[in-house]
């Protein structure tokens, strides 16, 4: 667009350096290790000639661990690579290695524009810098004298790219440490289950940090949800949870609350024909959100008016059922009209600006946050002394074999934001269902006997860790069509060895009807072999899209 005004000389065209990104200059003193650290540390470097699979519990230091062994790998002039799972739910890795290493420090992720990704790329292969924190991606740079590759949070899954290519960062991770004889460290205080499986068998070296640096324990308890309810309580917050709250705001301390849901109200209801407000494109509910009056549907974005009478039968009008964070804030200041309640979702993220001016607001003078997930991980706010979870077993019954995994560690992690400094932490976690193991046990914060407790439904079921899964997902607008491509792949794959499940129905999302087969198989090459051989096939279907996922992660 900007060619021709050029030309007829209407504009001109100004090049102007975009400013790197601002580094701070003078690098602190390192403080002393714990023990504990030390041990750690001690341990690490013994065993070198294999990955480590760092397993701390939440405040057990582990970030100093990364500190210091990036500053021994500098001292030899070799580079560093510090992942994280996502920069901005990250922010104070950043700062914490920036504050240590000052301008020997790149930061490389996709938010950054092209021309501050080339300059940081530029920085990396040019050798003018020793140490990079990035996301998934800062895998691929071109490093030639790498010493040491942490993967933080390894069991995360933004460590999972969601489209083609639909790598695993630690794959790759693996990969360029044996290539470049790197030290790997995989750290976690939930490490994924295929990597404590692989080093129960000795694959990986187990390294553990199993007290927090302050070595103060966490005090956590499941609050039955159910029983309040019955005793005339909110569902919302429950007595319990109100007073740990008031206790905090008194003190002068703060408060987390996590509730994995945005919005206002998930289900709009008629209260004459019983339908539910649906996405017109997409089989789910559509959620209410009350700062702009509007039902939106988290799949594919779509919005609509909140109708006056029901569109399916003409007559009802609508009841709310269940919460998201924007009905707890308004309970928040029911309850609480004096305290600062900041809330941090993709909504009010959006409304401000960055993760970061949300975070700053809380940190500088709220004394609630109440957050969705991206609240869960890496904060570390020494004044936050109680966490609540609410609606701490909604996810539970997700129709995915890793839900029981992936709630364990959300519960772990978010409970880990609690107590960090001096002042010792309390979780509430408010549940329907108190005595599932999983909550039981991540409120004992009792990792390895969760883990052992949940492989023997893994081992009788045959899911990941004991065998490899690769799903193939049929979008189509054509209902016949999509049942017809299904029948015919399954068909294809029947002469294999490998267990094929499904065709399944999935919910259809953006217009697309959806079904997904599913690979099972004890040998990945041998897998991977007969799905290199279909899939051509695959891709040539008409109106039918065939998408491969091998080990995935995400059952959408
Ligand atoms: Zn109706
Ligand atoms: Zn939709």
């Amino acid at each position: 667009m900007a060619a021709p005004l050029l030309k007829k000389e209407l504009i001109e065209l100004i090049l102007e350096k975009e400013s790197p990104l601002q580094i701070k200059l003078d690098a602190e003193i390192p403080p002393t290790l714990t023990l504990d650290q030390k041990n750690a540390l001690r341990e690490i470097k013994a065993h070198q000639n294999k990955p480590i699979l760092l397993h701390g519990v939440t405040g057990s230091g582990k970030t100093e661990l990364y500190l210091n062994l990036a500053a021994e790998v500098i001292k030899d002039q070799k580079q560093a690579l510090i992942l994280v799972p996502e920069i901005s739910l990250t922010p104070q890795m950043i700062e914490r290695f920036q504050k240590r290493f000052a301008n020997q420090v790149a930061i490389y992720h996709s938010r950054l524009t092209i021309t501050q990704r080339i300059h940081q790329y530029q920085l990396v292969k040019e050798n003018q810098v020793q140490i990079v924190v990035g996301t998934r991606s800062a895998v691929f740079l071109p490093f030639d004298k790498l010493g040491l590759i942490v993967m933080d949070e390894e069991h995360d899954y933004s460590y999972k790219q969601a489209e083609t290519p639909r790598y695993h960062c630690r794959d790759v991770v693996l990969y360029r440490g044996k290539r470049h004889q790197a030290l790997v460290v995989l750290g976690s205080a939930t490490p994924a289950f295929e990597s404590y499986a692989r080093a129960l068998k000795d694959v990986y070296h187990l390294v553990k940090l199993p007290n927090r640096i302050n070595q103060e324990k966490l005090s956590c308890q499941i609050v039955d949800t159910k029983k309040a309810l019955k005793a005339g309580q909110s569902h919302i917050l429950t007595n319990q949870l109100l007073e740990a709250i008031a206790l905090r705001l008194q003190a002068k301390q703060q408060t987390l609350l996590f509730l994995n849901r945005r919005g206002h109200t998930p289900v709009l209801k008629c209260n004459h024909c019983q339908e539910v407000l649906m996405c017109d494109d997409c089989d789910v509910a559509l959620t209410y959100h009350q700062d702009n009056k509007l039902l939106i549907c988290h799949i594919c974005g779509k919005t609509k008016q909140l109708p006056q009478i029901c569109p399916y039968c003409q007559t009802g009008s609508f009841s709310y059922y269940g919460f998201g964070t924007q009905k707890v804030v308004e309970e928040l200041n029911k309850h609480f009209p004096q305290a600062k309640v900041v809330r941090m979702d993709l909504d009010s993220v959006a409304a401000a600006g960055s993760h970061q001016k949300v975070l700053d607001k809380f940190h500088k003078s709220g004394d609630i946050l109440i957050g969705t997930q991206m609240i869960a991980k890496g904060l570390d706010y020494p004044n936050i002394t109680l966490v609540g979870i609410l609606n701490g077993d909604a996810y539970l019954i997700k129709d995915d074999f890793r839900s029981i995994e992936t709630t364990y560690a959300l519960l772990v992690q978010a409970s880990g934001r609690s107590g960090r400094g001096d002042t010792p932490g309390e979780v509430l976690i408010q549940a329907y269902n108190q005595d599932h193991y999983a909550l039981k046990l991540a409120c004992q914060g009792d990792y390895d006997r969760f883990f052992r407790y949940e492989m023997q439904f893994r081992h009788l079921a045959l899911y990941p860790p004991y065998s490899y899964l690769t799903s193939l997902t049929l979008l189509s607008k054509n209902e016949n069509q999509l049942d017809l491509a299904a029948d015919q792949i399954k068909t294809s794959l029947s002469a294999s060895q490998f267990q094929i499940l499904g065709p399944s129905q999935l919910i259809r999302q953006r217009n697309h009807y959806r079904k997904r087969i599913t690979i099972k198989s004890k040998n990945l090459d041998e897998m991977l072999e007969v799905i290199h051989q279909h899939f051509a096939s695959w891709q040539n279907i008409k109106s039918v899209k065939v998408i491969v996922d091998v080990n995935p992660l995400v059952w959408g």
